[in-house]
């Protein structure tokens, strides 16, 4: 389906065609009336997405034009569906009033919407950022920006090196921005990078025509949606010349009001600057706005804070659970915040948690003095819980969108400082000192509010009322005028009844006729003859008179002006409080993170937390910690476990124990305290004492990531690549299971060689927790001296298998996965038949682990062994390979030997040179273990 018709088209199409091609890639909802209509193809995709009926438009002419609209006191939930989905919508607005004239009205697109760029609170959460991404560069030096529009934070990064595009990346995923900007030159590497990935196209019509004006927006093509870190992305590229640095950097210059970008850290970082530039210009194109809320900048170095990738965010279910869905994440256990801004801050120090302990102590000093008065945290939250979202109010402001009750939610959230400041009074922490200092009190913007607003302004400004009686003389005279019209209007009511004897004779108003008097036809014959005649239906008559009409007029030019007068009042009034933007920004930013306080102070009561010891050693240790979130969720009591580890003697800790025993639980609980207590918060544990952080890994094995279309075992081993590449003396690692995607041995040898490598490498000794169900991996406990078994505790009871969660030194002596497999509910004759052939196989376990180089792994099938409940590696294999394998008495080391005879095999012994031969015994005896 085109645009293109056989017939003419009509003046208002063709106006809606100049618009639709002046913002291409957008959905265009062209204002008609009460209704905003789409046509063409938008109508096609529109009724489609928004499940509305598609009709025609012309159909008596010939070709009809299809179309669907929807009402414009709906289109914001409407517009919110199709952001969703990733759409960008254009809303073009009638900017003349039509009832005055009879030509063509004048329309213009006033936003554009797009899934970064979304500010209404109807289309965006209140406890989640919203980010807008740029990403550009080339080579080895990267540049991103994220810009929240909805409050004005702007954030941007640079990084140089070998490994620059793979570490702005994980930038991007820890912000997990709603779209993303790009250069059209860097296309391919952000297609492949988010390829595959759920990516789907958002069916738009491409019909982009760069040479139209400059307005970035105007070249934008229909948004590739892909989901990252969990939500929606949008990639959006635009051309490469709007990236071109001087004027990126003159646009930044212009918002921030300065002559140099120096301070704020972007000297000489060019790809940020461009980044940064194009977002913003971006983000202002697409408001039609200036945006001065936004108005710094602030670079950040990608490991400035502990990095948690995508991943990592995933495994640990940081804030959704591994299904996708929200209520059992870590952050619904750690948030108490009362306004959607604290929310958002706790939310950002969760993803990104401190690496200065300056800071992270700071924040546990405060935490300790509001977790010390029950009465002083329920006083802050009772008055915070009046407290508006500032920070977005702030930006629609700013924008423009902020409509009266936005006003009257600010002078509400004013009056709630002073009393906030009094519960602060005799704060001892520096950090809630500092809070107190930036949280102002703004008594002029309070004051101009409670004198021009009104208490209880409708949301429309339009609706009338916004401004306070006693504000405005002229407006109080019109007001008084137009009421004294209405009661005269009643009066006339009750006059013409009695004069016309008509009892049901009423005066009523309607947007066409304006005033009028209604008589029913049975009573039509009595009116006198001063009526006149206006209109005739079914079952009345209508009529006016001239005292009517002048009293219409004096109304409703009244009315008229009224509005007039209320809109130019409150828009001073918005202007007045705007030009106080950088002091409320410093308020709500102080009272945010003072929400994120004392929330983290209250659930640390509420859940029996403590506060963390940092130190700048090495160790790690944890006394009786508890996993926050299986913990809340209280189905069993949850048992206490100590943990240790070091960058020397214990920095291996290999965990082994039947599934279901608790491995992994100890593992992740590892990370979150360590992760909690970086982001400023108390710990579920008796003490810990622990080392800062730079990064978190982990990595779980045969995670089923089909929504990415890699096969598991090659995502399982892209993430260890990565961790061996990157680890270093400060990241802690968690190895749950890895391994396992692939055919016993396989796995076997490598989960044995990454663990050897995470221990021996120098510049990778990471702390590295380890859960296999591997036994053969506790050998290397006693092989390395920085490794350690644990072992985490069952008790057999009358042949039934109890759970006892404890974690101690040592290695599990032999695996329960027949006990958990009969848990599982696997038939008795399969459960008999598993214990007979493990017997057996106990009766060789001996022979098995000796040296026998003459036979080898090799006889044993090398795949398809199927994963098997709890059925450990040495089953499995047996079970399959049967007892030939079993005699074969293989070891873990054959399988290094292996190679060896296999090149032995491959030597012509004929055409060696006795050197050469010399050479590969030598060689060879070196290698043999
Ligand atoms: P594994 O990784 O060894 O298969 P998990 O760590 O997944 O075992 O633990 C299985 C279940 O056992 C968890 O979902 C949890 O309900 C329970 N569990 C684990 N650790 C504990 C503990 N310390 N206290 C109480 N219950 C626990």
């Amino acid at each position: 389906m085109t645009t293109n018709t056989n017939t003419p088209l009509t003046p208002m199409l063709r106006q809606y065609q100049e618009l639709k091609r002046q913002h291409p890639g957008t959905l265009l909802f062209f204002r008609l009336g009460d209704f905003y209509e789409l046509f063409f193809d938008d109508a096609v995709t529109g009724a489609r997405e928004l499940e509305i009926t598609l009709t025609a438009r012309h159909k008596e002419r010939g070709t009809p034009i299809p179309m669907c609209g929807v009402p414009h006191h709906a289109v914001a939930n409407h517009v919110a569906r199709l952001i969703r989905k990733g759409y960008r919508v254009a809303i073009c607005e009638q900017t003349e009033d039509a009832s005055k004239l009879k030509k063509l009205v004048r329309r213009e697109v006033v936003r554009i919407i797009t899934p970064g760029t979304a500010i209404d609170p109807n289309l965006i959460e209140s406890r989640e950022a919203i980010f807008l991404a740029a990403v550009c560069g080339a080579g080895d030096t990267f540049g991103a920006a994220f810009l929240d529009l909805s409050t004005g934070e702007f954030r941007a990064t640079e990084v140089s090196g070998p490994d620059a595009w793979s570490r702005i990346r994980a930038d991007i995923e820890s912000y997990a921005p709603r779209e993303l900007l790009y250069p059209s030159t860097l296309a391919p590497l952000v297609k492949d990078a988010y390829a595959g990935r759920g990516a789907h196209t958002a069916p738009l019509p491409l019909t982009n025509h760069p040479q139209d004006s400059g307005s970035p927006v105007a070249h934008i093509t229909p948004a590739d949606h892909v989901v990252s870190n969990g939500v929606g992305m949008a990639l959006t590229p635009l051309d490469d010349w709007l990236w071109e640095p001087i004027s990126c950097a003159t646009l930044l210059l212009e918002q921030f009001g300065v002559r140099t970008l120096e301070g704020y850290g972007l000297e000489r970082k060019t790809e940020a600057v461009s980044a940064a530039g194009s977002c913003l210009r971006y983000a202002r194109e697409s408001q039609r706005a200036a945006a001065a809320h936004v108005s710094d900048i602030s670079f950040f170095e990608t490991y400035d804070h502990l990095v948690l990738d995508a991943v990592t965010c995933r495994n640990l279910e940081l804030t959704v659970t591994q299904g996708g869905g929200r209520g059992n994440s870590l952050f619904d256990v750690l948030d108490a915040t009362v306004t959607g801004m604290g929310a958002r801050l706790l939310r950002s120090w969760l993803l990104r948690p401190s690496v200065r302990r300056g800071e992270i102590e700071a924040r546990h000093s405060a935490v300790q003095e509001l977790s010390s008065s029950q009465l002083k945290r329920d006083r802050v939250r009772a008055l915070l819980r009046e407290v508006a979202d500032l920070e977005r109010l702030i930006g629609r402001i700013n924008l423009g969108t902020a409509n009266p009750r936005d006003l009257a939610a600010l002078k509400r959230s004013l009056e709630q400082v002073p009393p906030i400041l009094k519960a602060l009074s005799d704060a001892e922490s520096s950090l809630l000192q500092i809070l107190r200092e930036n949280t102002e009190e703004l008594p002029e913007v309070r004051e101009l509010i409670s004198a021009a607003i009104s208490d209880d302004p409708p949301i429309n400004l339009t609706d009338g009322g916004a401004i306070r009686d006693g504000y405005d003389a002229e407006l109080d005279e019109l007001r008084a005028l137009s009421r004294n019209a209405k009661q005269t209007i009643a009066a006339l009511e009750s006059r013409e009844r009695t004069r016309t004897g008509i009892s049901t004779l009423r005066v009523r108003f309607n947007n066409v006729f304006g005033y009028f008097i209604e008589v029913s036809k049975a009573n039509a014959s009595r009116v006198p003859a001063d009526y006149e005649r206006r209109q005739t239906l079914t079952n009345a008559e209508r009529f006016s008179t001239g005292e009517l009409k002048d009293l219409e007029q004096r109304v409703l030019g009244a009315e008229g002006r009224i509005l007039e007068i209320e809109a130019r009042i409150f828009s001073e009034v918005r202007a007045n409080v705007a030009a106080e933007t950088k002091r409320l920004q410093a308020t709500a930013r102080a009272l945010s993170m003072l929400d994120a306080l004392v929330s983290l102070a209250e659930v640390a009561i509420r859940r029996r937390y403590n506060r963390p010891v940092l130190h700048d050693g090495d160790e790690m240790e944890i006394i009786a910690g508890r996993h926050p979130v299986i913990e809340a969720l209280g189905e069993t009591p949850f048992v206490p476990n100590n943990i240790y580890l070091n960058n020397s003697t214990d920095r291996l800790l290999i965990i082994t124990g039947p599934n279901m025993g608790g491995k992994s639980t100890i593992l992740r609980q590892t990370a979150l305290i360590a992760l909690m207590a970086q982001m400023g918060s108390f710990v579920p544990a008796e003490r810990a004492r622990l080392p800062v952080l730079d990064r978190i890994w982990t990595r779980v094995g045969a995670s089923d990531d089909l929504t990415r279309g890699r096969s598991t075992f090659m995502v399982e081993m892209t993430e260890t690549a990565a961790i061996l590449h990157n680890a270093t003396p400060r990241s802690l690692v968690i190895l749950d299971e890895i391994g396992r995607g692939t055919a016993t041995f396989d796995g076997l040898s490598i989960a044995w060689a990454v663990a050897e490598y995470l221990h021996d490498s120098p510049e990778r000794t990471a702390k590295t927790l380890f859960a296999t169900h591997y036994h053969e991996l506790t050998e290397l406990a006693d092989r390395l001296p920085g490794a350690q078994n644990y072992q985490i505790r069952v008790a057999e009871r009358e042949g039934d298998i109890i759970f006892l969660y404890r974690i101690e030194r040592g290695r599990a002596s032999k695996s329960y996965g027949i006990e958990v497999a009969r848990l599982a509910g696997l038939p008795p004759p399969v459960i008999e038949r598993a214990r007979e052939v493990l017997q057996k196989l106990e009766r060789y376990e001996l022979d098995v682990f000796a040296d026998n180089p003459d036979d080898h792994v090799a006889d044993i099938p090398q795949s398809g062994v199927e994963e098997m409940a709890g059925v450990d590696a040495l089953e499995r294999a047996a079970s399959r390979a049967g007892r030939r394998a079993l005699a074969a008495q293989v070891t873990l080391f054959d399988t290094a030997n292996q190679s060896i005879l296999d090149e032995l095999r491959g030597i012509d012994v004929e055409t060696v040179s006795s050197e050469e031969a010399h050479r590969i015994l030598h060689d060879l005896k070196k290698r043999i273990m």
